[in-house]
């Protein structure tokens, strides 16, 4: 048995179960032991139900005196109990487990864990654990670890998984060499790994996880390192020269670009006409104006004889944007060819599409990740530009450049990092920053609030309406095993639609529905015909609506603060006044000061930066979930220490090795030789 091998290696682990990892891009074991706990569980000792005076998770040893209720809602059935000690009593909730009222028999003793929440004034632990005192006795004082799931697979079954990976599958020794562990003081790989998953204590977990973070960023840059010296090679093929076309197009625009938008389209095309071939990243906060930029970028090099292609991270952005081009060129008389390219695409119409970029009828191709599958084969790509993307870049053109081109690369990011992490990270691109915003912007105004003011805020929300704007709103999140998301959202919409005027129309979008239905909906609420809608966090990116004035988040308490400011950038995106309203559910008031932070800037790094001074190293799990870098466990700004760390390292030992060919780094090389495929094949197969 190796890690590379399929899960279902794992005594216990059938095809169901892998299934469902699957969802996860879990695959191979080696995947299942890199896809680390989102958080721990504390077993702390048992309090009485008097003590719990606020929301937070507890446990309770309790009786059950009565035999527990069970109601039917529309779509859900809860089972209602009273726990019973010395001290009080404490009610508790079930939802969709009805079983429980037979098994919980009056006059039975137990420890009942769960989350409790203030609701209507009181307070009630919803979803409770049940276990038997010995099994309590067993857990305290433990860590156990928090799994991403999906539907159908509960956070037991990954445990046990990855326990008994941990135990029958041999890990291979590790790959860094003695001097690097040595002078970083870095724990070895495998009990790391081990670590990470099961710790045993605080101190534990925080080594296990700098060695991880380590690795993170130190193969990350290391093979950026080492492609860049292929890199610096490469000589321009595509030179291009501003056109005329392009510059009418700007001299046209409703609007004049800022300062910062010139500069930028000023460093591309100078770029695409150098002798080097041209690898830049624009870093612009949302709504800075960066899809104008690529358009006129991308406009000059169809003007020049190539092809330009742009790719976004969802299909509803990529119809957006898709969208936007065609008609502006429409408007503007502009003779450009410009196609559509996405998974949800038929067979017969992806065919169709194949052949006019291979026979160059299509200048531009816009679309997700189709673009870069085996079957697109382009004739003479100029420039690629990748949106609301992060870790792509010079990688991306290995790939285009096995479909034979050696194209421009162009991506662009509101990730908010500071320009000193960005050399790091990006050392192989150059850097445009676009820290300007429009003018005749009104700045967005924000209020924070609990679930009390609701009824206001839906109120206010009509108003908006009837005044002829848009509204969002995004929904709460949901615990595992409650209502599914979808459920969720559907149950928000209609609760809006019985409030707001019958005129209005309210639609919901969530993750579960079909690509062509979620861009139909996307497509119905930008061209103005839906006017409030509610959704997860599927609209996080880029989507363009100036006509949306209200971002209502409930739940704002559990998302991280970049997050939330990416959610902001929704609005504020045209003339009108914008409103952002942060719901605080949890009663909690505490939570309110990270909120208030949002209040006081619009500037993502300072939020990002401000959010790092409340949380304190305890929290080490908090900004990663926002998104807001795809590495598996590192943070680039509360480990921004060991990515300067990693960094230096990987100077180091490049300096002494610049192709990494000696004996002691031979394991290491495999290591990034293996890493470097699984992204790229990971990239052409989605
Ligand atoms: P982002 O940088 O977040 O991708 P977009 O490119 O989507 O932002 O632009 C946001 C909005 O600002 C769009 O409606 C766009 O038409 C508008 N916009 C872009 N540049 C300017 C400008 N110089 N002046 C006024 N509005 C602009
Ligand atoms: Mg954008």
């Amino acid at each position: 048995m190796k890690s590379s091998d399929s899960v279902t290696v794992i005594k216990g682990v059938g095809e169901k179960t892998a299934a469902l990892l699957e969802k996860l891009k879990i695959r191979t074991v080696e995947d299942l032991l890199h896809a680390y706990p989102r958080d721990y569980d504390r077993y702390e000792e048992t309090v009485n139900t008097k003590e719990i005076q606020k929301p937070g998770v507890y446990a309770v040893a309790a009786t059950i005196k009565k035999r527990p209720e069970v109601k039917f809602t529309s779509r859900v059935k809860v089972v209602t109990a009273v726990l019973s000690d010395e001290s009080g009593t404490l009610k508790a909730t079930w939802f969709n487990m009805p079983y429980l009222a037979n098994s919980l028999k009056p006059g039975g003793r137990y420890i009942f864990r769960g989350r409790v929440v203030k609701n209507a004034g009181s307070l009630v632990m919803e979803q409770p654990a049940v276990l038997s005192f010995d099994e309590y006795e067993k857990l305290l004082h433990t860590r156990q670890p928090i799994y991403n799931l999906t539907a159908g697979l509960g956070n037991k079954t990954v445990s046990r998984a990855v326990a008994k990976a941990l135990e029958e599958i041999p890990i291979p020794k590790d790959y860094l060499p003695e001097w690097i562990l040595e002078k970083e003081r870095l724990v070895e790989y495998r009990s790391a790994l081990r670590a990470i998953h099961f710790p045993k204590g605080e101190k534990e977990l925080l080594s296990a996880r700098r060695r991880l973070v380590f690795d993170d960023f130190f193969l990350f840059i290391l093979s950026l390192r080492l492609l860049r010296g292929v890199e610096e090679r490469r000589e321009n093929r595509c030179p291009v020269k501003p056109g005329k076309e392009a510059e009418r197009l700007l001299k046209e625009l409703p609007y004049k670009l800022t300062g910062a938008q010139k500069e930028t389209l000023q460093d591309i095309l100078q770029d695409m006409g150098k002798k080097g071939v041209m690898s830049r990243l624009v870093q612009g906060d949302v709504g800075s104006g960066k899809t104008i930029v690529a358009i006129l970028a991308l406009l000059s090099v169809v003007e020049s004889g190539y092809q330009g292609a742009m790719m976004a991270p969802t299909e509803v952005l990529a119809r957006q944007h898709f969208e936007f081009v065609t008609k502006l060129f429409s408007e503007h008389g502009i003779f450009c060819r410009v196609v559509f390219l996405a998974g949800s695409m038929t067979a017969r119409e992806k065919r169709e599409v194949y052949e006019q970029i291979a026979s160059h009828e299509a200048d531009l191709i816009i679309g997700t990740h189709a673009l870069i599958q085996k079957k697109v084969v382009y004739h003479n790509l100029g420039l690629v530009v990748t949106d609301e993307q992060h870790r792509f870049g010079v990688r991306q053109r290995e790939l285009f450049s096995q479909k034979g081109g050696a194209p421009h690369v162009l991506v662009m990011s509101a990730t908010p990092i500071p320009r000193t992490l960005a050399i790091i990270l990006y050392g192989d691109l150059d850097i445009s920053v676009m820290d300007e915003l429009p003018a005749r912007r009104l700045p967005i105004k924000n209020c924070v609030v609990d679930t009390s003011f609701r009824p206001n805020a839906w109120k206010f929300i009509g108003r908006e309406v009837a005044a002829g704007r848009q509204a969002y709103v995004i929904c709460p999140l949901v615990e595992e095993s409650e209502l599914s998301e979808g459920e969720n959202v559907v149950d928000y919409a209609d609760t809006l639609r019985q409030t707001l005027l019958p005129s209005v129309r309210v639609e919901y979008l969530h993750g579960r529905m079909g690509a062509a239905e979620k861009e139909s909906r996307m497509a119905a609420f930008a061209a103005g015909e839906i006017q409030v809608l509610v959704s997860t966090t599927v609209i996080e990116v880029g989507v363009n609506v100036p006509n949306a004035t209200v971002m209502m988040i409930e739940n704002a308490e559990r998302f991280g603060l970049a997050g939330l400011h990416q959610l902001r950038g929704r609005v504020g995106r045209g003339i009108y006044q914008s409103y952002c309203i942060f719901v605080n559910t949890s009663g909690d008031e505490e939570k309110n000061k990270r909120l208030e932070i949002l209040n006081q800037s619009n500037d993502g790094f300072y939020i990002a930066s401000e959010d790092l001074k409340l949380r304190g190293p305890g929290d080490m799990f908090g900004i990663r979930q926002s998104g807001l870098m795809e590495f598996s466990i590192g943070d680039v700004f509360t480990d921004s220490d060991i990515l300067k760390e990693a960094s230096e390292v990987a100077d180091a030992v490049l300096s002494e090795d610049p192709a990494l060919e000696s004996e002691k780094y031979r394991r290491l090389r495999e290591k990034i030789d293996l890493e470097l495929l699984r992204r790229t094949e990971g990239a052409l197969a989605l």
